[in-house]
């Protein structure tokens, strides 16, 4: 009894009233999850995009226990601790775009509430405040409020929409439109030139909007008018930061590189919370002050957690040191390719716009009702759990993103379930 009581207990995010009963894992190794009857299933969606090197790698898993047993937590204002500064280096050596500070928080939606306020504080320390911020059409950067502000207008956001500051939205430059894009955005940069403090954008891959893909010669045009006009160019690599587009940051394409860039997820190989948002010595420069005013009073209680850190220190010293990491992230798009073509040519029938960036696979299922609110998302979810795979469809759109330890097997297992859930199961409607 009260082992039935307590499956009622959570309250589940993202999760409807309603929906099937959560999947009990037991354990979790490379890209596999064990169910309670020992059935594994393989992780196709990296556990909400966090997961890179494979589940409870055992040099995290050793990184994280030695530093467990040294110094477990400490306040980070007036201390701090070795792990907090050796990622810090590692991480200002690989972030594109000379950065020179590292601040940290706990998850994506911070690392992107202080990449805001840092922005807009930059001005107001600078004595020439600027209010606005702008942002893509559709785009998704956590749930936090100014995390929501900066994100799609959508149900997600309805019942919080007049709690929401003003943000310019502009349509992300998608095949096609790129040239309006940056029409729209110069028009707007010159109507008002000194308005505008930051320009959020999830580099290359819009990942909840859908895994919209654009390309890096229509964002560049973008950022170097941002540029242009002094805004503060905010990449939110949360989603695409750590080898998921194919190199280690998204920004890596651009010839424009971010101001302030936003990690999280995949930043401790998936194992632990942590957020980091990286700033240019131009942007702390507006902060070097002996005015108290200008200090940026923000911080959480586990800022700089010795734990998360170490588990981040072993994951990113893995793909500094092992080829075979990078080796593996180019494999998968590869194999992303190939399949990619085999769909075009048998399933365009079912399918719109399959497409592929780095490790990242997606398509359309035609649908006359897309969009987040498809009503077969369930189904299509409970197929491939039932084939032992764990693809998490942003309502019509069936996406592939694996950890880049997975074997070639296991992703042939997905694409073959793919193909066999396309020939048997699902009809355009
Ligand atoms: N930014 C992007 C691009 C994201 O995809 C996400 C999460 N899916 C976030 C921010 C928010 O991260 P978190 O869930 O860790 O708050």
């Amino acid at each position: 009894k009260e082992k039935e009581n307590e499956k009622e207990m959570i309250w589940y995010p993202y999760t409807r009233f309603g929906a099937a009963e959560p999947v009990v894992i037991r354990e979790g190794y490379k890209e596999f999850l064990v169910n309670e009857n020992g059935e594994k299933i393989i992780d196709a969606v990296s556990s909400w995009w966090t997961n890179v090197h494979g589940h409870s790698h055992p040099k995290i898993v050793r990184a994280v226990s030695d530093q467990i047993a040294t110094l477990d937590h400490l306040l980070f204002s007036g201390f701090t601790h070795h792990p907090a500064q050796k990622l810090a280096s590692m991480l200002l050596k690989l972030v594109p775009g000379r950065h020179a500070k590292v601040f940290y928080s706990d998850n994506g939606s911070t690392a992107v509430e202080v990449a805001l306020k840092m922005s807009l504080q930059y001005w107001s320390n600078l004595i020439k405040p600027r209010k606005k911020i702008l942002a893509f059409n559709g785009s998704y950067h956590g749930d936090t409020f100014g995390a929501m502000a900066v994100s799609e207008r959508g149900s997600f956001t309805a019942p919080f929409r007049d709690k929401l500051f003003d943000v310019v939205f502009i349509d992300p430059p998608v095949k096609g439109k790129e040239k309006r894009s940056a029409e729209n955005l110069e028009k707007i940069l010159k109507d008002e030139p000194e308005a505008f403090a930051s320009f959020i954008y999830e580099p290359l891959v819009m990942g909840t909007a859908g895994m919209k893909i654009y390309s890096a010669a229509a964002l560049d045009p973008l950022l170097a008018l941002a540029k242009k006009y002094g805004v503060l160019c905010i990449a939110d690599e949360v989603m695409t930061g750590f080898g998921r587009t194919g190199k280690l940051f998204a920004s890596e394409y651009m010839k424009s590189k971010p101001d302030i860039v936003c990690m999280s997820k995949g930043i401790t190989g998936g194992v632990l919370p942590l957020g980091v948002t990286t700033a240019t010595k131009d942007v702390y420069a507006a902060f070097a002050s002996p005015d108290s005013d200008k200090t940026f009073y923000h911080g959480h209680s586990y800022t700089g957690n010795p734990i998360s850190i170490a588990a981040s220190v072993a994951s990113t010293t893995m793909f500094m040191s092992d080829a075979n990491v990078m080796k593996r992230i180019t494999a998968i798009g590869k194999h992303h390719q190939q399949f990619k073509k085999t769909l075009l040519e048998s399933y365009h029938d079912k399918l719109d716009d399959v497409r592929v960036q780095g490790t990242i696979l997606a398509m359309d299922l035609k649908t006359k009702e897309g969009g987040y609110h498809f009503k077969g998302r369930d189904e299509l979810y409970a197929y491939f759990i039932s084939k032992g795979i764990l693809l998490r469809p942003l309502g019509n759109v069936l996406y592939v993103m694996p950890p880049y330890c997975i074997s070639e097997a296991s992703l042939k297992k997905v694409y073959k379930a793919i193909i066999n859930y396309l020939d048997t199961t699902f009809t355009v409607s």
